[in-house]
């Protein structure tokens, strides 16, 4: 694989021509830092290699300790791509919601000026106005906001029938760290992040939520009650936390 080098301004990369960077990892940046006292290097999800470079260390030094780390650097990023079935920060050519069992092509439409607009047909996106990987991505992160708010909405509005607990407010979010909250001011927040889960999953996750309205708490009155609309519920507890390999690496790295 042909590697990238995104070089920092501040870091005269003439003096890097040998830079000889590990074989089949995509990403590096390379980050001055003048807090840091010695060279390291940080593996962020879903596989970018950071190396962090403390002032005055010379190129030199900075090449001769990747490569002393190449082995470490490749197997690290190896074992993340492994927990992130889809590596990279590059927009996506298809985008599956296994919530919906629906899947899209999409293709990007790089026509100068035109407004910044995601057109869906029934089986393709196409991203108008964006013309690099953020913007792009962005685009599709808005897209799959609009698509979570329609999906989760009319779910929890469902079983909150089915159960009698109702939140006050439901909020879409992006984030990396949970899939669901609820607030003692009956805010529920749910994870976009959700669609690309399987819907026992998501429907278990509502529910996990909406029993919090009732019991702040993992107490087992709470588990009791979660079992009763959600029979063997707190098994798929288990596999949320497995979930999050499921989201693809580029809307890991906008969250
Ligand atoms: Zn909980």
């Amino acid at each position: 694989m042909k590697t990238s080098y995104i070089p920092p301004s501040s870091l005269d990369t003439s003096q890097l021509p040998l830079l000889e960077f590990v074989e089949g990892v995509a990403n590096f940046r390379i980050r001055r830092s003048s807090r840091a006292r010695y060279l390291s290097i940080q593996v962020h999800p879903p596989g970018v290699v950071e190396i962090v470079v403390p002032r005055r260390v010379p190129a030199q030094e900075v090449e001769s300790f990747v490569s002393a780390h190449a082995t470490w650097i490749r197997e690290t990023c190896e074992g993340m791509s492994r927990r992130h079935r889809e590596p990279g920060t590059v927009p996506p050519s298809q985008i599956k919601l296994a919530v919906l069992d629906r899947e899209w092509s999409v293709s990007y439409n790089a026509k100068p000026r035109a407004r910044l607009r995601v057109a869906e047909s029934k089986t393709g996106l196409e991203v108008f106005g964006a013309n690099d990987d953020v913007a792009r991505r962005r685009a599709l992160l808005n897209w799959l906001r609009r698509k979570a708010r329609a999906f989760m909405i009319p779910a929890v509005g469902k079983l909150a029938l089915k159960t009698g607990l109702r939140p006050k407010v439901i909020q879409i979010r992006a984030q990396r760290s949970r899939w669901g909250s609820c607030s003692t001011n009956k805010t529920l927040s749910l994870n976009l992040c959700l669609l690309f889960l399987e819907p026992e999953l998501v429907r278990y996750l509502l529910i996990h939520e909406l029993c919090h309205l009732r019991h702040m708490n993992h107490s087992p009155r709470f588990w009791a009650l979660v079992e009763q609309f959600s029979p063997g519920g707190r098994m798929l507890d288990r596999n949320l936390n497995d979930g999050w390999t499921r989201i693809p690496g580029w809307l890991l790295t906008e969250l």
